[in-house]
């Protein structure tokens, strides 16, 4: 069976872990933690990077740091994962979905303005599959209207828009090295702060709450609780599995980037011929290659494709259930306008096998599965 994911390994993982551990420091904030949060810094012009326990924890953060009050409304797409949605609910916002743009899957920036009450106080953006949302019009819209931009850049590791890293454009900025991401610490993400005003209390949220990293670095006589924080520091071990991959991060994306183009060539017929939609990077964005997907022309064409590469030794999989019309997002959100590409394009996408190392041989493999289900033999 070709799986779906493999997690990426350089096979220096080992060796720096060792390090860690001989290191006698493998609580969070040691040498790899800062190594990593430099590297970001330093290779995504980021002011400053701070490594987390996940993605999601690095969501929370950044909506905690947005300040907001009960009921403020947070703008989103609800083709999403749950936790871009969750670390909101966390900071008491009210979620006011938004319908996607069918050729990226991100938010639809044209459906954004008519979606802001006097209550909106964020911009919630996902650039889905790594491939930037419409970012100069979306930030255009936040400052006439004095709205933050927070960018789930989980999946946008290393990927640009106009020449900026996503993750660096908006406010805040929140990475992912889940297992399943382009670099991984098994679990781990990173926030991203663009603007220097948030560093202070996000150090302060990400150490208990308490001031400790000030009290480390001498500005304060002792450390003390000063403010709402939680647990977000990774432990050393995990920082230590992500530093290889960092410095090998232009290998792994040239890889990613390899069977990507591969997929997108071999199945640009299939496209020709009607059977099938490939992914759209509109102009001004360089991608990651962080997934591959298609669209059939429906659910039930899905559902049959999906089986037949099971059959064929290929595991393919669909991706987000829209999370306005989940129980939690009934309950905490609202859909604003109509719902006219959310559920429709969601239900016809499938993702293909794409992982760091994935062999030519398997993914020839991969092609000629399609194209059997959509040409027969
Ligand atoms: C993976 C992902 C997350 C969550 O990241 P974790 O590290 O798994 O917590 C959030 N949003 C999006 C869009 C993701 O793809």
């Amino acid at each position: 069976m070709i799986p779906f994911n493999i997690p990426p390994r350089t096979g220096e993982e080992e060796k720096y872990i060792q390090e860690a551990i001989a290191s006698s420091k493998i609580c969070g904030d040691g040498g790899f933690t800062k190594r990593c949060n430099h590297w970001l810094e330093e290779h995504f012009s980021a002011q400053k990077a701070l490594l987390t326990t996940s993605g999601t924890t690095a969501l929370e953060m950044a909506a905690l740091l947005c300040d907001l009050q009960e009921g403020d409304e947070v703008i989103l797409p609800s083709f999403t994962f749950s936790t871009t949605a969750t670390s909101f609910v966390l900071a008491r916002a009210k979620l006011v979905f938004v319908d996607i743009r069918p050729d990226t899957m991100n938010i639809d920036e044209k459906k954004i303005e008519e979606a802001i009450t006097e209550r909106t106080k964020v911009i919630a953006v996902v650039h889905y599959a790594g491939v930037a949302c419409e970012m100069d019009t979306i930030l255009e819209i936040a400052k006439r209207h004095g709205l933050l931009v927070v960018e789930d850049a989980a999946q946008g590791v290393n990927a640009y828009y106009k020449g900026k890293a996503l993750g660096t454009i908006g406010d805040l900025g929140c990475y992912s090295f889940h297992e399943t991401k382009n670099y991984s610490m098994g679990e781990g993400g990173a926030l991203i702060i663009n603007d220097p005003r948030y560093n202070e209390r996000a150090e302060i949220i990400r150490e208990k709450g308490t001031n400790r990293s000030q009290f480390f670095r001498g500005q304060v006589a002792k450390y003390n609780w000063v403010d709402y924080g939680s647990s977000y520091l990774p432990s050393e071990l995990n920082a230590a599995y992500l530093w290889p991959q960092l410095l090998h991060a232009d290998e792994i994306n040239q890889d990613r980037l390899n069977s990507w183009n591969a997929y997108y060539e071999a199945l640009k017929p299939l496209q020709e011929r009607g059977d099938i939609e490939l992914p759209t990077v509109p102009e001004g964005c360089v991608h990651n290659a962080h997934m591959f997907y298609l669209k059939c022309k429906d659910l039930d064409v899905r559902t049959a494709f999906i089986s037949y590469m099971k059959e064929q030794g290929v595991s393919c999989v669909f991706h987000y259930v829209p999370l306005h019309s989940a129980p939690a997002g009934l309950r905490y959100g609202r859909f604003h306008g109509e719902d006219v590409y959310t559920t429709k394009e969601s239900d016809r996408l499938v993702r293909l096998p794409l992982y760091y190392g994935l062999k030519e041989e398997d993914r020839n493999t991969v092609i000629a599965a399609v194209k059997r289900f959509f040409i027969g033999e």
